[in-house]
């Protein structure tokens, strides 16, 4: 075939692959397998999210919000910061209801970033991350956290900026080694960030899913961060409601504009009806909720981590989110990816490659997802135990 103009895809797509974590669920659909792939969270919505979403339909609440969401969720949100992060947010300037962090974090950088600036990433990261850098011709730099701790190396993360650096994107907990930021290492990450007059986007999705009495810090919580400090969280992994596609943000309010303009651009709106199951969720659930998520998951990792190990699969412990990121080195393959595959034909359960998370590395490491209904978990770790 001629080479065509109109077929030519842009300068970045070839970099863009796509992601190794929807390529195992595909696999692991066709051998029928368990998913601990895709961090899809196929555990119940509580009933009063469902309720207010379903309410809102009926009532006629389908069409367009204002571009920054509706009011009293921006209010419940607001009140949610200040009781729970130590956030002071104005809702009706520095909050942004958006569609999920990853709309979030999409337009706060199509708005900050320019094509050529350099943001720095901890590694093992969130794929999604980097690649939406490379979308907007950014360039993400990777400084490696060290396991099994993952400690950060404050002089690692020095050395890794330049004059070209712009921003630093932290997650905490972390996907996909469960890493939760200490106060200290946030105050070193908070001490560079306003040296060296850098933006620092926190993705703190996982915020509510913490273990072993770990506590989350806000970073924009820290003396002088609020005023460079992007927040990002949402409701798909506290409400299990992942294919809803609602988040927010809280930033600066002389940026809202501009990030809300990139929002609108891309979304409009996040989802209105949606908007009001969240709304209900934050209205009527009892703080025990949230605290209930950390005995709930703690047993799943806990269980998960043991049937690895009986596997003779090397679980580094994770402190939040619901991933676990364990050494395979003796599942056969010369790869991750290898690796993965090999593992769910002999177990039918599927985990993603480690080299996911890696500019390069990585291939002997698998991510386990626990955030799955008890049954399907039980079985995915009997089917892991066995083996050894
Ligand atoms: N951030 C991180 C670190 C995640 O792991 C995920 C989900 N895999 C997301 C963001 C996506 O969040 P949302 O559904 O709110 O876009």
């Amino acid at each position: 075939m001629t080479r065509s103009k109109a077929r030519t895809l842009s300068q970045i797509a070839p970099l863009i692959i796509q992601s190794e974590i929807r390529a195992m669920s595909v696999e692991c659909e066709r051998a029928g397998g368990i998913n601990m792939a895709q961090g899809i969270c196929d555990t119940e919505l509580p009933a009063q999210v469902a309720e207010g979403a379903i309410e809102a339909i009926h009532e006629g609440r389908n069409i367009y919000t204002r571009l920054d969401g509706i009011a009293p969720l921006r209010a419940a949100i607001a009140e949610k910061l200040a009781r729970r992060n130590g956030i002071n947010a104005d809702p009706e300037k520095e909050i942004l209801v958006t569609n999920g962090a990853t709309g979030a974090l999409y337009a706060s950088a199509l708005a900050l970033l320019n094509p050529g600036d350099e943001v720095i990433l901890f590694e093992p990261f969130y794929g999604y991350h980097w690649s939406t850098m490379l979308a907007l011709r950014v360039k993400p730099v990777a400084v490696p956290l060290a396991a099994p701790e993952w400690a950060l190396d404050v002089d690692s993360l020095r050395a890794a900026i330049t004059p070209k650096t712009r921003a630093i994107i932290i997650n905490t907990p972390l996907n996909p080694s469960g890493k939760v930021f200490s106060r200290i290492e946030l105050e070193s990450v908070a001490a560079l960030a306003i040296e060296h007059d850098l933006m620092v986007f926190t993705d703190e999705i996982y915020e509510n899913f913490l273990f072993d009495g770990v506590e989350h810090i806000s970073l924009a919580t820290l003396p002088g961060m609020a005023e460079r400090t992007i927040t990002i969280s949402g409701f798909s992994k506290t409400f299990s409601i992942t294919g809803w596609r609602l988040g927010y943000m809280v930033a600066p309010a002389s940026l809202i504009p501009a990030i809300g303009y990139f929002h609108d651009l891309t979304y409009i709106c996040a989802p209105s009806a949606l908007q009001y199951g969240a709304l209900k969720g934050m209205l009527e659930l009892p703080d025990s909720f949230y605290d209930g998520l950390r005995g709930e998951y703690q047993q799943k990792r806990d269980q998960t981590c043991a049937a690895l190990t009986a596997a003779g699969l090397h679980p580094t412990l994770p402190k939040g989110a619901y991933y676990i990121l364990a050494e395979a080195a003796k599942v056969p393959g010369n790869t991750a990816s290898e690796r993965a595959r090999a593992l769910l034909a002999a177990t039918g359960v599927a985990s993603v490659p480690g080299s996911a998370f890696f500019v390069e590395g990585g291939e002997t490491l698998l991510r386990f997802c626990f955030g799955k209904r008890q049954p399907d978990l039980d079985r995915a770790c009997e089917a892991l135990s066995r083996y050894a």
